[in-house]
């Protein structure tokens, strides 16, 4: 995909891994149309590569934009999009599929579809449209809403901060209860499994039955925390919107694989649930740069004291106690004090 976009930008690409033909399809994608034929079983390289695509855009009111001779065109007045010549080189072959409904929001939004690409997923057919928005990013009003991304099964906490006071505060985190459920149902499976393998039983329908049923379980541990990841970063942009507030997310992901390593989690379990708190920063970033949110990741410590930099201690309950200053808090709690100390000397520093 860096490749492809790459290209599209007019870089020269040259990857020493891939054949040359390909090195001239990512070029001059046109020359080379007789390569994208459809139906039958696709060509090796095609399934590793994804080929971009310029796109014309058709509006309501009838005005283009983009190249006229351009193979994918978007056609908002009957809200379709047509392939043209991609799935088979004929002069005139076109095929219609319908417009997503968010390729619409985005364009109200003022985004736009610069360029698409194809490429195959499971095996078929897939088009991704790319929707480009150019924002400047609005001045902050002197609210800052900052984001810890805390262990993931503890979820992520949230403040916001005006005149170096903590206005609201809140600790969100997907449905742990269900989490660990599904986590120990998927456990006790996978060594009844292990248990019958010993015994001899490896092949058996009976051993798959409890695999499928172990792999559902992980499956939804995954879209359960997904969703959660996706809604809590639209939700967290919606805020900083509201309050014209200047994004601080604490980007702490190597310290929270460790703490979820410590609880001795097993390492597909962490690898899940760091892959989804990625996606929650990758989407918050997106969304961010999307509505023109200011925003900066900054380093934000939930073990060392705020007041006096000691190391803090975590007592019952995730409380955080300085041993040298007295100062006490809610593990989760502690970078919204970080937050506000640094607001502090930068607000200083600048007089
Ligand atoms: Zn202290």
């Amino acid at each position: 995909m860096t490749l492809t976009n790459l290209a599209y930008h007019d870089f020269e690409v040259w990857e020493p891994n891939i054949p040359k033909t390909i090195q001239h399809q990512l070029y001059e994608f046109k020359n080379y149309m007789g390569s994208l034929v459809f139906g039958i079983t696709p060509k090796r390289w095609f399934a590793r590569t994804w080929v971009p695509l310029k796109v014309l855009r058709i509006y309501g009111d009838g005005s283009m934009k983009g190249d006229k001779s351009a193979p994918v065109v978007l056609d908002f007045r009957d809200n379709v999009i047509r392939l043209r010549q991609v799935c088979r080189n004929e002069p005139g072959y076109s095929i219609e599929i319908q417009m997503p409904s968010w390729v619409v929001e985005r364009l109200k939004e003022g985004g736009d579809i610069k360029f698409a690409m194809i490429g195959l997923r499971n095996n078929k057919p897939y088009l991704v449209l790319v929707a480009e928005r150019v924002v400047e990013p609005y001045q902050p009003s002197g609210y800052i809403l900052v984001v810890d991304v805390n262990s993931w099964r503890y979820g992520i906490a949230w403040g916001l901060i005006k005149n170096d006071k903590l206005i609201t505060w809140r600790t969100e985190k997907p449905d742990t209860f269900l989490i660990n459920t599904l986590y120990h149902q998927t456990i006790e499976r996978e060594r009844k499994v292990g248990k019958l393998k010993t015994l001899g039983y490896s092949g058996s329908a009976r051993v798959d039955e409890i695999k499928e049923q172990a792999y559902a379980r992980k499956s939804k541990i995954y879209r359960v925390t997904k969703d959660k990841a996706y809604f809590l970063a639209s939700k967290l942009v919606k805020k900083a919107l509201k309050y014209k507030a200047l994004l601080v997310i604490d980007d702490m992901t190597e310290e929270t694989r460790r703490e979820l390593l410590e609880e001795g989690l097993p390492r597909d379990i962490i690898k899940l649930l760091m892959s989804n708190l990625k996606r929650f920063i990758h989407q918050l970033e997106t969304l961010a740069q999307w509505y023109g949110v200011p925003y900066e990741f900054k380093r934000l410590p939930s073990t060392i004291c705020p007041v006096c930099q000691h190391e803090l201690t975590q007592e019952e309950g995730r409380v955080m106690i300085c041993e040298n200053c007295g100062f006490k808090a809610p593990r989760d709690k502690v970078p919204m004090h970080w937050a506000i100390k640094i607001e502090n000397t930068r607000s200083q520093s600048s007089y």
